[in-house]
């Protein structure tokens, strides 16, 4: 059989590309409206991979000129001390994007501060409207981690249209609206999961293979036709041979590599474009709210 290797989806470069529209963008909006964007991140304890995160997304915040206000919690917040933050930030006119950094401690139930935050500041865009209005094809705040991986397929033109791609994983986090974002883009969509039969018979039939699961290595070579588009949401902190810890994705990066047309990197694929989605988000949301639209980039 012919050998390939595969070009990289480069989220990293594009990620960087997309933060310098934005801050122009932000330079040209903030001269109309006399403010800048304003995203609030509500952290819960001290894990140190949600720290990371939120250290990222601040850093992004300040590269394109979107002012933070960050806000970290004890562990010990009760549900209603989160509700009124969020309500707070609900009213607040200099934020335009509130997110809750997940996963939260145990005592505490996500679902309902999701849906407490104002549609119009979802950055995150998990709220029941935005994602009622992504299945009804409706413009609405996207999720960002599902519309990074499609901002991704389009830099690299690659048509989606008619084309079977296979989601393994059906979280409403990345899955489930990735899956509906596919279809919207005219393909031919299954979701798998942990209860399919024969995931690698699945897999082998996708033109497009998106695993978005959080299992190291699930995909191996095998399971991928050749010349497949292949992108791995997945990131997984693993210990190697040498004892040091270091990230990898659902994908076995070093086998697809020679099987798969294009394949994004963990990490330097997905997680930079979910950033740069959750600003894109953010300045999307000050434009509408200030009724004002952005010059095209
Ligand atoms: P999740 O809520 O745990 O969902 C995982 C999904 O994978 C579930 O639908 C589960 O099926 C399915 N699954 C589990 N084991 C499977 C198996 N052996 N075969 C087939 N399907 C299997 O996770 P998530 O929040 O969607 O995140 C998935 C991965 O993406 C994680 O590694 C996470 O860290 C990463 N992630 C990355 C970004 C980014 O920015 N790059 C953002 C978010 C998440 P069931 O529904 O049947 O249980």
């Amino acid at each position: 059989m012919e050998s390939t290797i595969a070009n990289l989806l480069d989220g990293k470069a594009l990620a960087q590309k997309i933060q310098t529209e934005l801050q122009q963008q932000v330079e040209q909006l903030q001269g109309q409206i006399g403010r800048p964007p304003g995203l609030a991140v509500l952290m819960v304890g001290d894990n140190p991979a949600s720290a990371a995160y939120v250290r990222n997304k601040e850093r992004a915040c300040q590269n394109v000129g979107i002012a933070s206000f960050g806000q970290l919690f004890p562990s010990n917040t009760t549900q209603s001390e989160l509700e009124q933050a969020i309500e707070a930030l609900n009213q607040d006119e200099r934020v335009d994007g509130i997110l809750v950094q997940l996963p939260l401690p145990d005592h505490l139930d996500a679902v309902p501060l999701l849906h407490q935050i104002d549609p119009g500041k979802d950055a995150d865009g998990l709220h029941p409207i935005n994602l009622g209005r992504l299945v009804r094809q409706e413009p609405g705040l996207r999720s960002c981690t599902p519309a990074g991986v499609m901002r991704l397929l389009q830099e690299y033109k690659i048509d989606v249209k008619g084309k079977h791609a296979v989601v393994v994983g059906r979280s409403i986090l990345v899955g489930k609206p990735l899956a509906l974002m596919l279809l919207e883009a005219d393909a031919t969509v299954t979701i798998a999961h942990s209860r399919s039969h024969d995931l690698p018979a699945i897999t082998k039939s996708a033109d497009i293979l998106i695993a978005a699961v959080g299992r190291p290595k699930l995909i191996s070579a095998d399971m991928v036709k050749p010349k497949a588009v292949v992108v791995d949401v997945g990131i997984n902190r693993v210990t190697d041979d040498t004892g040091k810890s270091r990230l990898v994705g659902d994908v076995d990066f070093d086998s697809v590599l020679g099987v798969a047309e294009y394949l994004t990197p963990v990490p330097g694929g997905v997680g930079l474009m979910t950033v740069a989605m959750l600003l894109q988000n953010t300045v999307l949301s000050y434009a509408r709210r200030n009724q004002v639209v952005p010059n095209a980039p």
